[in-house]
């Protein structure tokens, strides 16, 4: 082996293992994220496989328009794509563009039978809540058409771990491209409603809690947190992903 290659071969090495040259476990992840590094790609870009966390300026900033032309384009399908999946593998009900780190004015939303089986009869009939396909949105509007106010207790990916309650309008239309590039509307009640009106503030830079009842914001997990006696991990990822 030439001296040059012994030497890119020791800082590979180090790259890895750091100064422990003993650890023996090597991770495909850690492999590929060495190799990306070297190659001059940075493996953590978006359109993220996570959902961004609250702080994230990309969360706060006023998403951009997406231009019409681009939306049959196939890096364009891909990043619907993506959103889909990224939404469907956090049993999430809506997810914008700006919390994979995408700061273009995209939300999708849906709600399925197997997703209402998280609530009791009572609950579901209160708030509205019936199932709905798959809505992808592309430079979305929204209108209120009924402005009843509900007030519910509501949570976002982006601020895993809690909910709180949120006065929301009944009834809202929400105009825009739909995943094809052609222009829909959708007539939002109730439940629907209060996710479309979530999902657009994500839009504009905004987050719930702007809009919540502070004396009902709440860690999800409180009960069981004593329950463990504190032994609790709130994870910011699904194994899979
Ligand atoms: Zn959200």
């Amino acid at each position: 082996m030439a001296p040059a290659a012994c030497a890119h071969r020791l800082i590979f090495r180090r790259m890895i293992f750091g100064n422990n040259e003993v650890r023996r476990s090597l991770s495909f992840r850690k492999v590929r994220q060495v190799y990306q590094t070297l190659l001059g790609r940075d493996t953590v870009q978006p359109p993220y496989h996570h959902i961004c966390q609250a702080g994230d300026p990309v969360l706060r900033a006023c998403a951009s328009p997406v231009d019409p032309e681009i939306t049959t384009e196939k890096v364009f399908q891909k990043l619907l794509d993506h959103m889909k999946a990224v939404m469907r593998h956090y049993n999430a009900v809506g997810l914008a563009a700006p919390q994979v780190g995408v700061s273009l004015q995209i939300f999708m939303a849906e709600l399925t039978e197997k997703q209402l089986k998280y609530y009791d009869s009572d609950t579901i009939r209160v708030r509205e809540m019936k199932p709905f396909p798959l809505q992808v949105f592309i430079n979305p509007t929204l209108k209120v058409r009924d402005y009843s106010v509900l007030k519910f207790p509501e949570g976002c990916e982006s601020i895993r771990g809690f909910d709180a309650e949120v006065s929301r309008s009944r009834a809202v239309t929400v105009s825009g491209l739909d995943a094809n590039g052609k222009p829909v509307t959708w007539e939002a009640v109730g439940w629907a409603a209060r996710i479309a009106q979530h999902e657009m503030d994500h839009l504009r830079g905004a987050l719930y809690v702007e809009k919540m009842d502070p004396s009902t914001f709440t860690c999800t997990a409180w009960q069981k947190i004593n329950e463990n006696h504190g032994r609790m991990e709130l994870r910011y990822y699904n194994r899979k992903v």
